[in-house]
């Protein structure tokens, strides 16, 4: 490994200058994300026009060192923009994660020819890219992944199935976890490629891209199967050129992705508490705003505290991350707090809206099913907790 700065631990920026991008975030997410979401969301159509704008806006090279075409910007800085898109519409978060998870391990991990070949291209959002692990049989349980390349000279052949590739369809990188060795424990023996694709296309040599999976929420984004039969990938596609690091690789990428679920959280949260204060100060019973029942003034006062809790837990992750220091407590932490507090105000807003919380009308009922995705994606809460109960047992052992 090389010494090269990290796309994950670059310096902080300065306020003026993450002031100034939230601005634009802000500015773009008012004017053409906001209005145009229900559509995308009712129609379950793949959003281009927002991903081309993302991609101008700089939005997929954002950590990218900047010698490798990106902005270089820290960590904190790209969760405070995640949580700007989740306002508007989670889905968008979306085509930044798995992406910005690859550009951290090719710039982490990659060798340099893999960095020069990936992440100006990634950076410039010409090529997106997926994150796949999870498979049929394996999600929480990632040492049982049965995708497997053999190596044949200076080629692996790739036979297996992955599934709920995120951006899986249109990305042209799919930084995947594969087995190459059988090793006991088995997640030793597990390495990562970097599978090249065709962007949008449903075969690509032994390649074959699966439907979209219908969901509850989280539409517009894809989620697809992958299946590989007898699929070659150069050895040059292996990386950091060394097999059986795939399964510690993946994992350091998967706290990166825990911070952007909790930031996301964080958005949407937002949103549903925004709307929520709005409504409640316009809708009247009884004589008067529902906001002076006191029943829903305490509802509003413990979602805005709980918000402004939740906010604090996935900077702090970020921060920590972004120094490089080891901070997997913390993004579980972040991401199991933020996640399920997200839920917790979205149920909440859609109770202040009555009848109208339960209509597409209003934007609480996409929140509402979009929420529930960041309990599961990027680790269930069930798995949070193993992780955080086990650092804490490691912290505080008896004496
Ligand atoms: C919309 C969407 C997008 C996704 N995108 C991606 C992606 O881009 N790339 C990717 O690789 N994956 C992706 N995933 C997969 C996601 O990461 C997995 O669904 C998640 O990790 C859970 O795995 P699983 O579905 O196999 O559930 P399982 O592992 O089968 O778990 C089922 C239940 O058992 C619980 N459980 C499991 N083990 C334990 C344990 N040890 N202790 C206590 N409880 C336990 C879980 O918490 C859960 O409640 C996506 C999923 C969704 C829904």
């Amino acid at each position: 490994m090389t010494d090269v700065p990290t796309p994950s631990a670059p310096d902080p920026v300065d306020d003026e200058t993450r002031d100034a991008l939230l601005a634009v975030v802000r500015r773009f997410v008012a004017d053409e994300v906001v209005p145009t979401a229900a559509h995308w969301d009712a129609t379950d159509t793949y959003p281009e026009p927002l991903v081309d704008r993302m991609a101008e806006l700089g939005l997929f090279g954002i950590t990218v060192p900047v010698r490798y075409g990106g902005a270089g910007l820290d960590l904190v800085t790209y969760a405070a923009v995640v949580e700007e898109l989740a306002y508007g519409w989670m889905s968008t978060t979306g085509f930044l994660n798995t992406h910005f998870m690859a550009c951290y391990l090719i710039g982490r991990f990659g060798t340099e020819e893999q960095r020069q070949r990936w992440l100006p291209v990634l950076a410039s959002g010409e090529i997106r890219a997926a994150y796949s692990l999870s498979e049929p049989d394996a999600g929480s349980d990632v040492a049982a992944i049965r995708t497997r390349a053999r190596r044949h000279g200076d080629h692996y052949v790739v036979d297996g199935t992955k599934t709920w590739l995120t951006n899986g369809r249109m990305a042209g990188l799919a930084v995947t976890l594969v087995r190459t060795n059988d090793t006991d424990p088995p997640h030793r023996g597990m390495s990562v490629l970097l599978v090249d694709k065709e962007p949008g296309a449903s075969t690509h040599g032994g390649i074959t891209v699966g439907p979209n999976i219908a969901k509850l929420g989280y539409r517009g984004i894809e989620t697809v199967e992958v299946v590989y039969d007898n699929h070659a990938v150069g050895t040059d596609a292996l990386l950091g050129g060394v097999e059986d690091q795939g399964f510690a690789q993946m994992m350091a990428a998967v706290e990166l992705g825990r911070v952007n679920i909790a930031a996301r959280a964080v958005g949407v949260a937002r949103r549903a508490f925004e709307e929520s204060m709005r409504y409640a100060q316009q809708r009247q019973t009884f004589g008067r705003p529902i906001a002076e029942h006191q029943a829903i003034s305490f509802k509003l006062a413990e979602m805005g505290t709980k918000l402004t809790a939740a906010r604090l837990l996935y900077q702090e992750a970020a921060r920590k991350k972004g120094r490089g220091e080891r901070a997997d407590l913390e993004a579980s932490m972040a991401k199991l707090f933020c996640s399920e507090t997200c839920w917790e105000i979205c149920a909440e807003a859609l109770r202040i809206h009555g009848g109208n919380g339960y209509a597409s009308e209003y934007p609480i009922e996409r929140l509402y099913r979009d929420a529930p995705l960041m309990i599961v994606g990027e680790g269930t809460s069930e798995i949070q907790k193993v992780v955080i109960a086990r650092r804490l047992l490691e912290e505080h052992p008896l004496r």
